[in-house]
C-alpha cells in the first residue's frame, strides 16, 4: 500500500482581505435571504444574484483574461467559494459553468467555442448542465448510447440523459455521447458536444425526488442536430476529457459544505450549559476543520497543477460521510424540542430528505473508494 502525501495548504494574506469583502457582500445582499432557501446550499438558483457576483469579478476568477476572466489564484477562488457556500448563498445557476464547463471549453476548445462562450459565462450570462448520466449508464459511464452521428449539416443526436441538474435553466449542456459503435475497447468512440438547449428535438422531464421537488431531469434527444464546430476536443476522446471533468467536479469545498446551515442553526439553538450537546457539536467542529484542511489541501494542489484526484476523492468521500451525520446529530440533540416553524426544523427537515443524495451525486461513495483503493495501490 502507498502512503497518501497530503501537504496542509496555507492561505496568503491577499485572501484574508477578499475573504472580509465577500463576507460583507454576502451580508447586504443576502440580509434576509431565508434559511428555507440557504439550505439548498450550491442547488439554489438565483440568475441575478449570479450577474451581481459577475459584476464583483467571482465568476471565471482564476482564467485568462482573453477570456474575460480575472487571472487572479486558485487559492483567492477557495475563498471566495468558501465564503458563499458557508452563506448558503445560491450559485447554483453558474456552479457548474464556472467549475468545470468553462475550464473544459479553454482546455479542449480553446480558438473555437471558448472565445465565444467563456466571457459570457463570466458576465453571469451562459449557464450549464452536465450530460453524462444515462438510465443505464451512471457509475459505469462507458455504457452511454446517446448517439450522435455525423452528417453534411452537423451531428444528428439521439438518446436519452437522466439526472440532469438544471436542464431547465441552462442554455448549454456539455454531453456526452457515443460517435462510433462500441468496440471492445470500452472508452473509444465517445465524444464530447456542446448542446444548445433550445435546439429543436430536445425535450426535458422533470424528475421530482422525496423532496417533491424538480432539481434534475431526464432530457431527451430526438434528431437534435448541433454544428460540426460544437464538437469539444477530439473526435472520440470523449472519455479522457470526461475524466478532466470529473476532476474539476470534484475537487471544490462544496463537497464537505452542503449541510453548514444545520450546524449554524444548531449553534444558534444549543444551550451553553448543555454538555451533551456542547461535545456532540465540539465533535462536528473538529470534524469540519480537518475536512477544511484537505479540502485547502487539493486546492493548493489544483493551484500548482497537481493531480488533486485521490485526496479530492478521500474528501467528497468523508465529507459526505459528515454531511450525511448532520441529521441525525440534530434530531439525537434537539428532536422533539424544535419549534416546526423554527430555522432549525426547516434546516433539518431539507436535509434529512436531501442528504441521502450526497453521497450520489457527482460519483457514488462505492466508486470514490474505488477509485482512492486503487491511488493507494490496494487494487
Ligand atoms: C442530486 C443529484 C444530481 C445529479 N446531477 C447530475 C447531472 O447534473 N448530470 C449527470 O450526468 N448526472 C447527475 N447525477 C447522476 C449521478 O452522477 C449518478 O446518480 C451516479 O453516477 C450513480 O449512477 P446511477 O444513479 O446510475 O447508479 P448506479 O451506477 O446504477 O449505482 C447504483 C448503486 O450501485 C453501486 N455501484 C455501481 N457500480 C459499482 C461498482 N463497480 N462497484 C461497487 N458498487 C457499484 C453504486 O455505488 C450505487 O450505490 C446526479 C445525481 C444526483 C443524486
Amino acid at each position: 500500500m502507498q502512503a497518501l502525501h497530503i501537504s496542509p495548504g496555507e492561505l496568503p494574506p491577499q485572501c484574508e482581505a477578499l475573504r472580509a469583502e465577500v463576507r460583507q457582500f454576502v451580508a447586504h445582499h443576502l440580509a434576509d435571504y431565508p434559511v428555507s432557501k440557504r439550505v439548498r446550499s450550491w442547488f439554489g438558483v438565483e440568475p441575478e444574484f449570479t450577474r451581481k457576483l459577475a459584476q464583483k469579478g467571482w465568476i471565471g476568477l482564476t482564467w485568462p483574461k482573453q477570456y474575460g476572466g480575472h487571472e487572479r489564484s486558485y487559492l483567492e477562488r477557495y475563498v471566495v467559494l468558501e465564503e458563499l457556500l458557508a452563506a448558503g448563498a445560491p450559485v447554483g445557476a453558474h456552479w457548474v459553468a464556472d467549475r468545470q464547463s468553462g475550464p473544459l471549453l479553454m482546455r479542449y476548445a480553446p480558438d473555437t467555442l471558448a472565445p465565444q462562450i467563456v466571457p459570457r459565462i463570466v458576465r453571469g450570462e451562459a449557464f450549464f448542465c452536465i450530460g453524462m448520466s444515462e438510465p443505464d449508464a451512471g457509475s459505469d459511464l462507458a455504457s452511454i448510447r446517446t448517439r450522435a452521428v455525423h452528417t453534411d449539416k452537423g451531428w444528428l443526436i439521439n438518446g436519452r440523459k437522466v439526472w440532469t441538474s438544471g436542464a431547465n435553466y441552462a442554455h448549454y449542456m456539455i454531453a456526452l455521447v457515443r460517435t462510433r459503435e462500441r468496440t471492445d475497447d470500452r472508452h473509444a468512440g465517445m465524444s464530447q458536444v456542446l448542446v444548445d438547449m433550445r435546439t429543436p428535438g430536445l425535450t426535458c422531464q422533470p424528475i421530482y425526488t422525496q423532496l417533491g421537488e424538480n432539481d434534475f431531469y431526464e432530457v431527451t434527444f430526438d434528431d437534435v442536430l448541433v454544428p460540426h464546430e460544437n464538437l469539444i476536443g477530439t473526435e472520440g476522446g470523449g472519455w479522457k476529457q470526461v475524466i478532466a471533468e470529473l476532476s474539476f467536479e470534484r475537487s471544490g469545498p462544496e463537497r464537505f459544505l452542503s449541510s453548514t446551515q444545520l450546524l449554524l442553526e444548531m449553534l444558534d439553538e444549543a444551550d451553553p450549559a448543555d454538555a451533551r450537546q456542547a461535545i456532540a457539536l465540539g465533535r462536528v467542529a473538529a470534524q469540519y476543520a480537518t475536512l477544511r484542511q484537505l479540502s485547502l489541501a487539493v486546492a493548493v494542489m489544483v493551484s500548482r497543477h497537481e493531480d488533486p484526484g485521490l485526496v479530492a476523492s478521500v474528501v467528497k468521500d468523508q465529507g459526505a460521510l459528515l454531511e450525511q451525520s448532520m441529521p441525525d446529530i440534530a434530531h439525537e440533540l434537539f428532536g422533539g424540542r424544535v419549534d416546526p416553524d423554527s430555522s432549525l426544523a426547516q434546516a433539518l427537515n431539507y436535509l434529512t430528505l436531501a442528504a441521502p443524495s450526497f453521497s450520489l451525486r457527482g460519483g457514488t461513495r462505492e466508486i470514490l473508494r474505488g477509485i482512492i483503493s486503487k491511488g493507494l495501490g490496494l487494487r
